[in-house]
């Protein structure tokens, strides 16, 4: 039988984190709930921070995610805390223990610690070098294209896309340097992968593939950036997009699941009764698919908050959320829902690749289990319904 926590601590305090209080509150949960997050800002939307932000359409204050309905949420937030570990309290009860030597003790413990931008080892100290994660490195990035001539960014799938972007209308010279052969050729096979990184060359930025970073030079601050082929390519900012890594190592000493985020099955619940995982850190059990699957994207921390209140709450779920992501660059909406295998027919259904506006869907014996739109919104949501419809 399903008791309801009298008290909850959720650990994250950014979309996954807010979306699961506000989850909450909305079916009926009245205990106590802390928030307890490492940033010292309230929680605050990351998408922006490669797009409008860097161009500065949109400021600090455009960023914030709570609005005047979050007033109510009876909430404890604990900013500026980073939790060290979980264990069991001498009550019984779940204790989380945080860097200032405070410790938190609660019924039920909702994870949401996000990820963290993997970065290129060995390159730590030069100035000029960037990852992009939070607000405080898009400011700096910002600050530095302001400044700067060459622009070399490490990797092209959607957060080096989307710096390539933003920065193209920047007056500056931008080269995006990719390893693998087609760029987000993972997220949206061979063929599709391709027609997006044709957008780099319309818009003026030199996109690199099969290209390795060797070494970035310079004394204090970044001068150039050398392949593994001898090409040296002059920089005076370098973003390193190669991807993130679930931020984890908090709970080392825990006795919780660990493999590349933290492993939950369907219903967002951990190894251990009563904690549970959401967001960009949980790698969660896909019914569909039988395996574990571990997200970044912005929908499935806001679907896994409502998840995770229908399990603490015992409330019944609905049918699982269609996986659903979006980017935008070069001023076209990129947008994909279903899953992808990497035998299915990529059949273009509406548009033409060469314009940059079209639709099409990826099949499979048969069936349509996914849609990618560039720059088509509205058919893309009719495809995204109905792939739901087929599921329900
Ligand atoms: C630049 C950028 C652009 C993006 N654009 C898109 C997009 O266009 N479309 C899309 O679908 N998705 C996009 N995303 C992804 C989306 O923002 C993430 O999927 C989403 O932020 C995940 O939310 P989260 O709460 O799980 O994790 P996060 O947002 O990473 O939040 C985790 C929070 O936990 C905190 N934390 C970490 N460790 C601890 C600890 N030990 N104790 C306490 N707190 C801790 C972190 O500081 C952070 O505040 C983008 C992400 C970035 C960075």
């Amino acid at each position: 039988m399903n008791t309801v926590p009298n008290s909850i601590v959720v650990l994250g305090a950014s979309l996954a984190g807010l979306s699961a209080v506000r989850a909450l509150r909305e079916k009926g949960y009245t205990g106590r709930l802390v928030v307890a997050g490492s940033e010292t800002s309230l929680p605050y939307d990351r998408p922006p921070l490669s797009k409008e932000f860097l161009t500065g359409d949109v400021t600090d204050e455009d960023l914030l995610l709570m609005n005047s309905d979050d007033d109510t949420l009876d909430v404890e937030w604990r900013m500026n805390s980073t939790a060290t570990g979980l264990i069991r309290s001498p009550d019984g009860l779940h204790r989380v223990t945080f860097d200032d030597g405070s410790h938190l003790d609660a019924d039920a413990v909702v994870v949401a610690t996000g990820a963290r931008a993997r970065t290129l080892p060995g390159h730590f100290g030069l100035a000029g070098v960037h990852t992009l994660r939070s607000v405080d490195d898009a400011r700096a990035l910002r600050e530095s294209l302001s400044r700067a001539q060459n622009l070399v960014i490490v990797g092209a799938g959607f957060i080096g896309a989307e710096v390539a972007s933003s920065a193209a209308g920047m007056s500056l010279q931008v080269t995006v340097v990719e390893a693998s052969p087609t760029p987000l050729a993972g997220p949206l096979g061979i063929e599709l992968g391709a027609i997006c990184a044709g957008q780099h060359a319309v818009h003026g930025v030199r996109l690199l593939t099969g290209a390795v970073v060797d070494a970035l030079l310079g004394d204090d601050a970044v001068e150039a950036v050398r392949l593994s082929d001898g090409t040296v390519l002059p920089a005076d900012v370098v973003v390193v997009g190669i991807g993130a890594v679930p931020n984890v190592e908090w709970a080392g000493g825990s006795e919780l699941m660990i493999d590349d985020g933290f492993l939950t099955d369907s219903s967002c619940r951990t190894n251990l009764p009563g904690v549970y995982a959401i967001g960009d850190c949980a790698r969660t059990f896909d019914e569909a698919h039988q395996v574990h699957h571990r997200s970044e994207h912005w929908s499935n921390a806001v679907t896994q908050a409502a998840t995770v209140a229908d399990t603490i709450m015992a409330t019944p779920s609905g049918p699982a959320a269609i996986p659903y992501f979006w980017s935008h660059q070069y001023g076209k909406m990129l947008q994909f829902a279903g899953t992808r295998h990497s035998t299915d027919e990529v059949r273009f259904v509406d548009g033409d690749p060469g314009t940059g506006t079209f639709v099409a869907t990826y099949d499979r014996d048969g069936d349509t289990v996914g849609v990618f739109a560039m720059n088509n919104p509205r058919l893309f949501t009719r495809y995204k319904k109905q792939l739901a419809r087929s599921r329900a």
